[in-house]
């Protein structure tokens, strides 16, 4: 009997979400980010939904865009941490991928292997997340030497640092060091939005956007915005034990959390081995039925306990949502100081994903 926790993708969900965000895009160009295992959802069966709809797939590392050329993925893909080494610039070449170039150590290795069989370049700007890429006052040097050396067309790329503010002095910042540089021309065009960027509008005239959560449906903290994008993924169980607890007593390891009247509890089947946060605070919601329920005590790795004394009709086998439809993962996140990102790409393996197209 295998306990009632899984994990079900909502593949129409995705393919809804992909169709609203081709919408906003416009004329650009759509490259759904899938790295990570598509943010948790599972690689191949989301790129698989998705690619009638995008125009082009982007992952972090080649490893990524060699399992989708061999699943059969014709579209256009972009690795956007380029090449480590010289075994990943003859993958580049071998697989047809498109590949990013964020600092002078690539170029030297895309040199000594040769640019011309690449379908096209993105030369990476650091507009001001200072992670990676190159200096804007050094982009016209280094398009200039890609051409010369004969490569396909260069795309400018940058990334935002903090796209959810689009006023925050740094959004700003980026925005005019971004203008500075990017000057479409035809053998020059660019791409700067994530999803925040989009939904934001911070990059308009862009030939590709690179949208990720959104299209997953969890770039939104609040139920009402959820109407059109539509949560992708549930993590979903039931009430597997209930019991009365005095007033006075704690429940869980370390004793967090107190009764302070007779209460119910009820314990669910998952816990931080299979990804649910153990940093959740007492109060986060939980989906009990059809109510809300907080969390009491500290999360187990096989289980977490929450306070039903409120919610009369909860039995074993109440069905329990931890996030999903009804309940938004950011919703989720900030009770345990993270990030619905996090929440859905750290999920541990031992929770069967079930896809439902
Ligand atoms: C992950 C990533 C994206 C997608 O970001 P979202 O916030 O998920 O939309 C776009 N561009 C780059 C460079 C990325 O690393």
């Amino acid at each position: 009997m295998p306990r009632p926790t899984k994990i079900t993708i909502d593949l129409t969900a995705l393919r809804h979400n992909a169709r609203c965000t081709a919408t906003m895009a416009g004329s650009a160009k759509l490259m759904a980010a899938v790295k990570a295992d598509a943010y948790g959802h599972g690689l191949l069966p989301c790129s698989e939904a998705l690619s009638s709809i995008v125009d082009g797939f982007a992952v972090a590392v080649c490893e990524e865009a060699v399992v989708l050329r061999e699943a059969g993925i014709n579209l256009p893909i972009l690795v956007l941490e380029g090449p480590f080494d010289g075994e990943d610039v003859l993958a580049l070449g071998q697989y047809d991928l498109m590949s990013v170039v964020h600092a002078p150590h690539q170029l030297d290795l895309l040199e000594k292997s040769g640019t011309q069989n690449l379908p096209s370049l993105w030369i990476k700007v650091d507009t001001g997340m200072h992670r990676l890429g190159f200096d804007p006052g050094e982009l016209p040097k280094i398009v200039a030497e890609l051409q010369r050396q004969g490569a396909r067309p260069v795309v400018i790329t940058s990334h935002f640092a903090d796209g959810e503010n689009p006023d925050s002095a740094l959004t700003v910042r980026q925005q005019a060091r971004w203008q500075s540089v990017h000057q479409p021309t035809a053998s020059a065009t660019g791409s700067l939005a994530n999803s925040a960027g989009l939904i934001n509008r911070l990059a308009p005239n862009s030939e590709w956007v690179r949208p990720g959560i959104m299209l997953y449906g969890a770039a939104h903290a609040k139920p009402a915005d959820a109407e059109t994008l539509r949560p992708v993924m549930s993590l979903t169980s039931q009430v597997m034990a209930l019991r009365a607890v005095p007033a006075g007593e704690s429940v869980g390891y370390g004793g967090r959390w107190m009764t302070t009247r007779a209460s119910r509890i009820a314990t669910i089947p998952v816990g931080y081995g299979d990804g649910y946060p153990r940093s959740a605070t007492d109060g986060t919601p939980v989906r009990v039925g059809n109510r809300i329920c907080p969390v009491a005590g500290r999360v187990s790795m096989d289980m977490i306990t929450v306070d039903v004394t409120d919610h009369p009709d909860c039995e074993i086998g109440t069905p329990v949502e931890l996030w999903g439809q009804h309940l938004l993962v950011n919703e989720v996140a900030q009770y345990a100081d993270t990030i619905g990102y996090e929440l859905l790409t750290r999920l541990t393996g031992r929770t069967p994903r079930n896809w439902r197209s």
